[in-house]
């Protein structure tokens, strides 16, 4: 199963991939995660993506479809996978569509995770203050002044990536502001559907 997870920064795709992860046992292939380790490792990626990362903005479509098509070639994502803040943008969107045809494969489903802006900015103070309590580094993008630059990056470049899904048919919309135990069962649901196409 190759799965898509859509939403502003702050919408729980995090959260949600954990436990998609947990019942599918296929891995989870965050963006931000992966341009967060070659920061920190100082590669030539992370020398690139550490400043606009830290201002809020995009990195490259050149180097984030790069460390996706090398990541989906590692073993444990044969079986399937879930992108999560990929892709980011309607050219990103058509290299994966072009990067998975030449392997023959095909995406399962995108599921969408809607939120209500304004309630955004209070989750992500909260999880900066979860972090920092459980002695972690918090993101230096998550602060209110950065965080509103990623919100709008995700408004101009990210969105209509919803309208691009909707087309192939491959979108579902799931209302991301109900209790995280309600938007796991309604997004297991919709995966449920797809689970068949996991196996194969
Ligand atoms: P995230 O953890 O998904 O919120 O990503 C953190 C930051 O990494 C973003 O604000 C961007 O600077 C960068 N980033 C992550 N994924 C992408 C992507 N698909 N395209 C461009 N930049 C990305």
């Amino acid at each position: 199963m190759r799965i898509i997870l859509l939403g502003p920064p702050g919408a729980g795709k995090g959260t949600q991939s954990e436990r998609i992860v947990e019942r599918f046992g296929i891995p989870q292939l965050s963006t931000g995660d992966m341009l967060r380790a070659a920061v920190a490792a100082g590669t030539p990626v992370g020398l690139e993506a550490k400043a606009v990362m830290e201002s809020g903005g995009l990195v490259s479509d050149t180097t984030v479809v790069g460390i996706v098509a090398d990541r989906i070639e590692e073993s444990d994502a044969k079986r399937g996978f879930i992108l999560d803040g990929f892709p980011r943008t309607v050219e990103q969107a058509a290299a994966l569509d072009a990067m998975l045809a030449r392997k023959g494969i095909a995406l399962s489903a995108v599921v969408e995770f809607k939120v209500d802006e304004t309630a955004l900015l209070g989750r992500i103070a909260k999880r900066a203050e979860e972090t920092a309590a459980r002695g972690q580094p918090v993101r230096k993008d998550d602060t209110p002044e950065v965080f509103k630059t990623r919100l709008d990056a995700y408004r101009k470049q990210t969105a209509p990536l919803s309208d691009y899904y909707a087309k192939t048919g491959l979108l579902h919309v799931i209302d991301g502001m109900q209790p995280i135990d309600t938007v796991t069962q309604k997004t297991m649901s919709v995966l449920g559907q797809h689970a068949e196409t996991a196996a194969s």
